[in-house]
């Protein structure tokens, strides 16, 4: 998860030159909607891509296909598309995760093709846009977090617990986010990610030689509670700042850990023990 600024792209120029661009194959048919669109583009923009106000139009008609031909093989008017997919490399704005090279439609196309193109539409992301849920509004209209609108997203967010025997893992909100918006994003688009599979690695990693994971620690000298509680409050900063986020997997992983006294016990122990006697 992470609040991206919204691409510097005029959509209603590039959609009025592509109807007047004879050498497009579909230039008539985006000629013959362009005022449709124009409509639907303004929508989306007045209710932040609100997917319980933004209907598509139905036309029933090859827009649909058209749409979707050009996302899929862009003219070079609509280079927007690349830049978007390249445009946050390191971490995933919609999940968090560390990669993201594809594009999330936040209103997806099957859906809402009428939003194909438009670039507040479109949002960098990893393979979690393959795996989102079904649902786009939830039982109290909640919505799916979107990163170029939700300012919600520069806060810390994002926490996990673990439950009982190791390594049962959930994932929580940090103190005092009550925003329905949120759990529903969690529900939708985290959940359905490896995200637990990937904290569970980590904490795996970390119970076996704490240094490993919180790479600020010095690992050839003994050090108490305090030591490691700022050693991996700087590795979150680190990661905040380095990622651009403060809701990318790592952070999550250190604010978890940071708030989970039976770890922090086992992790001191540990490498001290390291310290003390070598990795066995
Ligand atoms: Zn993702």
């Amino acid at each position: 998860m992470k609040s991206l600024a919204p691409p510097l792209v005029n959509d209603l120029q590039l959609l009025h030159g592509m109807a007047r661009n004879t050498r497009l194959g579909h230039f008539q048919i985006i000629g013959n909607f362009l005022n449709q669109l124009t409509d639907q583009y303004q929508l989306f923009i007045r209710h932040n891509g609100s997917p319980a106000l933004c209907m598509a139009l139905q036309t029933g008609t090859n827009l649909e296909e058209a749409l979707r031909y050009y996302y899929d093989n862009p003219p070079l008017a609509l280079h927007h598309i690349q830049t978007i997919r390249e445009s946050s490399p390191r971490v995933c704005p919609m999940c968090g995760s560390l990669k993201s090279w594809n594009i999330d439609h936040y209103l997806p196309q099957s859906t809402h093709p009428d939003w194909s193109l438009f670039s507040l539409n479109l949002i960098p992301s990893c393979d979690c846009n393959l795996k989102r849920g079904n649902r786009l509004i939830g039982p109290g209209n909640e919505r799916i977090l979107h990163p170029y609108f939700d300012l919600i997203l520069n806060q810390r967010l994002l926490s996990w617990n673990s439950v009982g025997i190791y390594p049962n893992i959930n994932l929580t909100l940090v103190n005092l986010v009550r925003n329905p918006d949120v759990q529903f994003h969690i529900d939708e688009i985290i959940m359905n990610t490896n995200i637990l599979g990937w904290l569970a690695d980590k904490i795996g990693s970390f119970v076996r030689c704490p240094s490993d994971e919180i790479i600020t620690l010095n690992p050839n000298q003994t050090i108490t509670a305090r030591d490691l509680e700022n050693a991996i409050n700087d590795l979150r900063m680190r990661k905040d700042h380095s990622l651009g986020s403060l809701n990318n997997w790592e952070s999550v992983f250190c604010t978890g850990l940071l708030g989970d006294a039976q770890l922090l016990n086992i992790g001191l122990a540990r490498h001290n023990f390291i310290q003390a006697n070598g990795y066995p």
